[in-house]
């Protein structure tokens, strides 16, 4: 947990872990142990097709949101493989759903029973911005997923598919997981900050800041993104912590060619962004070293 220049109170978190009770390499009690020692504040254990309960007051000292993975399809991509994460349920959506269940069926028995549902790792699954369109609600998906790199996998990264889905309007909220399998140095990696504001921390207000969308995805750089009017048109603000030493602020928008899409600078504080009347859509990637933070997407109202 951080504490911003506004006073509000970030809180640090995993949602996407395996443990011994599917094909993770640590018991639950050493998962949860080694995230606490690394300064998360919360997490979900989600095995596949295991659910795993909410807890408030776990010894490890981390608040535990409910969690499961439920993954479709199978080595052929051409046939669909789908991943969804529910976290934060009130009660197990397994009661329900099975192996033959949908995609779709599954997302909207996460959310009924108060989940967040995450579509997990588009890029290593093959998907295409057409099925992540087709499935409805979900929650938010992983821009970066830290398993899915090296050594063990080749494709971390679905920005690119991202990209190509806020084209066409849709603007899912983005977060970053580690998908803790191997203990091969994706753990602890790629998290989500949680403005929990004044709030007291606890299962209740944690869940309603991310299902309101209310966080973004990091491996350390802390940042703060905003469209500001100029004029008639519009600004894109990044305010970075000065501590963090972010030495690059990039862009992404619709269009292909953009003059100024990066700030650089040792360190960079601010970034501001002039927009062009032709950008639809806009977020921001924040680089410190080896370690980068994903903004959210924001849609650029007209006028
Ligand atoms: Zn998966
Ligand atoms: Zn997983």
């Amino acid at each position: 947990m951080y504490i911003d220049k506004n006073g509000d109170r970030w809180y640090r978190g995993n949602l996407h872990t395996h443990t011994t009770r599917s094909d993770g390499g640590k018991s639950p009690e050493e998962t949860k142990a080694a995230y606490r020692a690394a300064g998360y504040d919360f997490m979900a254990l989600t095995d596949h097709w295991k659910y795993g309960e909410n807890i408030d007051d776990d010894p490890s000292g981390l608040l535990i949101l409910s969690g499961t993975e439920y993954n479709f399809g199978g080595e052929d991509t051409l046939g669909g493989v789908y991943h969804i994460v529910g976290v934060g349920m009130k009660s197990d959506p397994l009661e329900v759903i099975s192996k033959s269940s949908t995609p779709q069926q599954t997302v909207d028995e996460i959310l009924k029973r108060g989940g967040a549902a995450i579509l997990a790792h588009p890029a290593w699954s093959m998907n295409t911005w057409e099925m992540l369109a087709s499935i409805k609600g979900y929650t938010m998906t992983e821009i970066y997923n830290s398993v899915s790199g090296a050594p063990r996998n080749c494709r971390p990264y679905s920005g690119v598919v991202i990209d190509e889905l806020a084209l066409r309007g849709y603007t899912p909220k983005l977060c970053a997981t580690d998908d803790t399998h191997f203990w091969g140095g994706e753990q602890t990696l790629s998290f989500i900050y949680v403005n929990l504001r004044k709030n007291e921390f606890n299962h209740d207000n944690l869940m309603a800041a991310i299902l309101a969308g209310d966080f973004y995805a990091t491996q350390g750089p802390r940042f703060y993104c905003r469209l500001e009017r100029n004029g008639s048109g519009w600004n894109f603000v990044v305010d970075c912590e000065p501590e963090d030493n972010v030495e690059r602020v990039t862009i992404f928008t619709n269009r292909p060619w953009e003059n100024n899409r990066s700030v650089l600078g040792k360190p960079v504080t601010e970034a501001v962004f002039e927009l062009d009347p032709r950008d639809t859509f806009i977020r921001a990637e924040i680089v410190s070293g080896d370690k980068t933070g994903w903004g959210q997407i924001f849609r650029i109202p007209r006028g």
